[in-house]
């Protein structure tokens, strides 16, 4: 691998195709029409070329927790992005892989036409396989782009300790990074071109009967609140900036209340860019203080998560620990546990604690989970099983089974740090060791966990966001 610039680098040492109809666009994770880096680059290599460009985007059944849920809200965005680029002069083929007997190697297929290949740099779940392999098999080059974060991956060149070591690497640079995002124009302009790659064109009310034949687990219902897409990332993103950020600072650990930007599942998918939040946050008519600590979360905790998966390639796993954590936990691997749930137990939300349960509904009903419960949720499986590895492998699962914003940077950042990753060493316990320790009686005392409790119950029949910090009487 090559790293070309600060956001592209090149995985194969291939020629370009003489000949080619086109320049071939996969896009895995920036799930967008604008704000794209990887696009930009792809457009530009086009007009170096004189040749149109063909996005191709490919759901496939067998990715590890392909749900009802994530092929809806995946799907949910795949039409605007139809019509974005067809008023763009670019071509978009959306291929919906159902099952074993569908056709199969497509972007191999669509590389035949290719001059060359552009892909999305994301440094972790099956893409980084998946770009080494295209690397492998194309017979033209792949180059791979970094439309993470607002500051490209390669400016850090290792992997840093904690929020504190890369925050005032941030800050030194930001400025040149968090300015207006510039698109890129195709010259070559052709909507339609016909790859040799079948193209599963629907309509909205299509995508439940579309997905129950896909090959996925139908157990994982679609979310009834998060619905899929960059139009409805803008919808959240506007009405976070207009009534929510204003309390931001003091509302996002308030687990009973819509005062956080519940963005996480749109960035993830990539349809809406870090960038484009910042900067409609930085116009924001809100308190300095409010935007800082969104701008802390969305920029420094966001971009140590991808730093993290980008420089350690354990990071699924208890390996990535810092020592401390290790050691602790070696020296706690034999204390008793008072309670030990199994999988099933945990999934179906049945523990003696009622706060734990609530969160895990409020994960299984709506495909997210709350940040501030989110820790404590992390917290209480590493009391309550056998082994770190089992606590480990339990919070993957639930959490890529279920949220949207699953196997992510974040995922892997944030349930480690349930284990001490990027914390520091706090005082001895028992089961925790070193680690922060978190009960469900002192953290349920810091917001309204009655409320929350509650609001998670009404979700089966009414499902909808607790209220916003305006609507809210305390406010
Ligand atoms: C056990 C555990 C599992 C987690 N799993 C995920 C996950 O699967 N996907 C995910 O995106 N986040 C995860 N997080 C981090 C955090 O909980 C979510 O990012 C947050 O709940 C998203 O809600 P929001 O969009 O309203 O956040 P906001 O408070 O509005 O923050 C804005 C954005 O900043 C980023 N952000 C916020 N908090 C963090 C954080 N602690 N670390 C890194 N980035 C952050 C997110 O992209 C978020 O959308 C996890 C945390 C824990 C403790």
């Amino acid at each position: 691998m090559e790293q070309l610039t600060e956001r592209v680098s090149k995985l194969n040492d291939k020629e370009i195709r003489k000949g080619a109809d086109y320049v071939l666009y996969w896009m895995q994770m920036y799930k967008r029409a604008d704000h794209n880096h990887a696009l930009n680059f792809a457009i530009e290599k086009a007009n170096e070329l004189g040749l149109p460009l063909l996005v191709y985007e490919g759901l496939k059944y067998y990715y590890p927790w392909a749900s009802d849920r994530l092929h809806t809200f995946i799907l949910e965005g795949v039409n605007e992005k139809r019509d974005a680029f067809r008023d763009r002069g670019i071509s978009y083929v959306f291929y919906l892989q159902k099952d074993s007997d569908s056709p199969k190697q497509t972007v191999k297929a669509l590389a035949r036409d290719a001059a060359l290949i552009v892909t999305d740099d994301y440094p972790c779940f099956i893409i980084p396989s998946h770009n080494g392999a295209i690397a492998e098999k194309a017979e033209v080059p792949v180059f791979a782009v970094d439309s993470n974060g607002i500051i490209p991956m390669s400016v850090f060149e290792k992997e840093e300790y904690a929020a504190y070591t890369i925050r005032p690497k941030i800050k030194r640079v930001l400025d040149r990074y968090f300015v207006p995002f510039e698109e890129a124009e195709i010259r070559t302009k052709d909507p339609d071109i016909n790859p040799d790659c079948p193209d599963t064109v629907f309509s909205a009310d299509e995508i439940a009967n579309l997905v129950s034949k896909c090959d996925v687990d139908h157990s994982v219902a679609p979310s009834p609140i998060y619905k899929g897409g960059t139009a409805n990332a803008r919808i959240r993103l506007a009405k976070f900036v207009d009534e929510i950020l204003p309390h931001y600072h003091e509302t996002r650990n308030k687990c009973e209340k819509d005062g956080s930007s519940r963005l996480s599942a749109y960035l993830h998918f990539g349809f809406i860019s870090s960038l484009e939040a910042a900067l409609a946050t930085k116009e924001a008519d809100a308190p300095e203080e409010a935007k800082e600590a969104f701008l802390e979360e969305l920029i420094v905790r966001r971009e140590l998560s991808f730093n993290f998966t980008r420089f350690n390639p354990k990071y699924d796993s208890l390996e990535s620990l810092p020592d401390w954590a290790r050691e602790t936990m070696r020296e706690h691997v034999d204390d008793k546990r008072e309670y030990i749930y199994s999988l099933e137990e945990l999934e179906a939300g049945e523990t003696h604690d009622e706060l734990w349960n609530a969160a895990q509904r409020e994960m299984v009903l709506t495909g997210e989970m709350h940040n501030y419960i989110r820790m404590l949720w992390g917290k209480n499986v590493i009391a309550w099983s056998e082994t770190y590895e089992q606590a480990f492998a339990v919070l993957e699962h639930l959490n890529n089974k279920y949220c949207l914003d699953g196997r992510d940077p974040n995922s892997y950042a944030g349930i480690l740090w349930c284990f001490g990753k990027h914390d520091r060493p706090w005082f001895e316990r028992p089961v925790f060791g070193k680690m922060r320790y978190m009960t469900s009686g002192s953290t349920g005392k810091k917001f309204g966990s009655a409320k929350y409790i509650e609001w998670t119950k009404s979700l089966e029949e009414d499902p909808g966001l607790p209220e916003t910090p305006r609507q809210s009487s305390l406010f």
